[in-house]
């Protein structure tokens, strides 16, 4: 600092400031003249408001302070003495005029500074303050309760959200070794062949290709079965009509709903209300069906009426344990070229009104798929089902862990291949497309 303590007596300044050493030398007019910071100056040479009186005591020379009086040659004091402009101080605000102050005393109430000098104000002020400050603990603690159970959200949210990472991660691997590691045809053995849409289109004639592919899978020595959900004609009805249409076939390859009802309802001695096609009553001429006590349920189109629904209803509702058997529940098939109902509402109806849970017999029931695989002489994995219905040939089997192959016949729609959460192992054009890729004509 350039301020150097003064006395009412004569000291000694020394030149400390850089800035204002060279004011100085200025105004001393000494020619060859160089001071140091061990140099000093007279306190006479500076005149009397150069000084000022500090708040603990003692007198200091001002920061503006520029010695002016010195004993000059005539021709010197011509030239006016160099001085610095008055230094702007900040001004003072007292305690009491300073606005946020008061405000703060306003925390606690009505009270003013003055009241702490009165006893009983006091006692109150204190009491004010002390609720003041209970108030504001319990809030501190609220908030401290608050910040410790975001903080627990905040660390339980980012372990979800890395325990999501990793099995997308896994996920991501999984599907890669799944693309790396060949295709599904790997280990397969034996197909299971859906029959309406994939080897013929309803109410039209064998799809292009499908009599050669099957043909050429038993060429290849590819043991498979036809299980379909036909219920509008016999097993032995439906092999003529594929006879018909070029295959070669027998009733044991086929694996049907009817014949299995059949067997079922002789196991279980079920004496049956047949609601089913007429052209499949004779598979249940061995079937008692007096005094029924059970409902069996079909495709029956046509005989689909209010008294025949009714009909079922009232005996499932009068039954003391009712049963309810299924051949399906598919949601639609094609005919004719357009999307028809399937067995499935049918069976929904009479289950929400008598509220029973159907037995399935056909598909998408996993025992009717193992049913099919175990006539192979095979494991699930070593089966593929061929399908054009995703859920209940596609779907169905990947249930069983069989493979799940669609194709673009029959019912087939895009937009149930997007929508749908089954993924199919394959999309094939037709049965033939899937032949020749099975036998590595064709890759995937
Ligand atoms: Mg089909």
């Amino acid at each position: 600092m350039a301020v150097k303590k003064a006395s009412s007596r004569e000291d000694l300044l020394h030149f400390i400031d850089e800035s204002r050493r060279k004011l100085w030398t200025l105004n001393l007019r000494r020619a060859n003249f160089f001071p140091t910071r061990s140099t000093k100056i007279c306190s006479k040479h500076f005149t009397a408001d150069c000084f000022e009186t500090a708040k603990f005591g003692g007198t200091w020379l001002k920061q503006n302070a520029v010695p002016t009086l010195f004993d000059l040659p005539p021709e010197q004091q011509k030239i006016p003495m160099i001085t610095l402009p008055p230094i702007k101080r900040k001004p003072v605000i007292s305690v009491k005029d300073d606005a946020s102050i008061r405000r703060r005393c306003s925390y606690l109430g009505d009270f003013k500074e003055e009241d702490m000098e009165c006893p009983e104000k006091a006692k109150k002020a204190l009491s004010a303050a002390k609720e003041v400050y209970t108030k504001q603990k319990a809030q501190i603690r609220r908030l401290q309760l608050k910040l410790r159970r975001l903080q627990d959200k905040t660390i339980r949210l980012q372990k979800k959200s890395e325990s999501k990472k990793r099995k997308r991660s896994t996920l991501e691997k999984a599907s890669l070794v799944s693309k790396m590691s060949s295709n599904w045809r790997n280990g397969i053995k034996g197909v299971l062949l859906d029959i309406t849409g994939v080897l013929y289109e309803s109410g039209q004639g064998a799809i292009p290709g499908s009599v050669d592919a099957v043909n050429r899978l038993r060429d290849n020595k590819i043991p498979f079965r036809f299980v379909t959900n036909e219920t509008q004609r016999t097993c032995a009805s439906l092999v003529t009509k594929l006879r018909d249409f070029g295959f070669t076939l027998s009733e044991s390859d086929v694996i049907s709903p009817g014949v299995a009802v059949a067997a079922y309802l002789k196991q279980k001695m079920l004496r049956p209300l047949l609601l089913v096609h007429p052209e499949l009553l004779p598979e249940f001429s061995d079937c008692d069906q007096s005094s029924p006590n059970c409902v069996v349920i079909g495709d029956a189109a046509d005989y689909f009426t209010y008294e025949n629904m009714n009909q079922c209803f009232q005996l499932l509702l009068a039954s003391e344990n009712p049963v309810l058997i299924s051949m399906g529940r598919g949601k639609y098939y094609k005919e004719n070229g357009q999307i028809v109902m399937d067995l499935g509402g049918y069976t929904c109806a009479l289950e929400f009104a008598a509220g029973v849970e159907a037995t399935v017999i056909g598909k998408p029931s996993s025992d009717y798929f193992m049913n099919a695989v175990e006539s192979l002489g095979l494991l699930p994995c070593e089966t593929v089902m061929v399908g054009d219905d995703i859920n209940s040939d596609v779907g169905a089997a990947k249930n069983c862990d069989l493979k799940g192959v669609l194709v673009r016949t029959g019912k087939f729609r895009e937009v149930d291949l997007q929508n749908s959460s089954v993924k199919p192992d394959a999309v094939v054009d037709n049965l033939a497309h899937f032949v020749e890729i099975l036998l590595n004509e064709k890759e995937p």
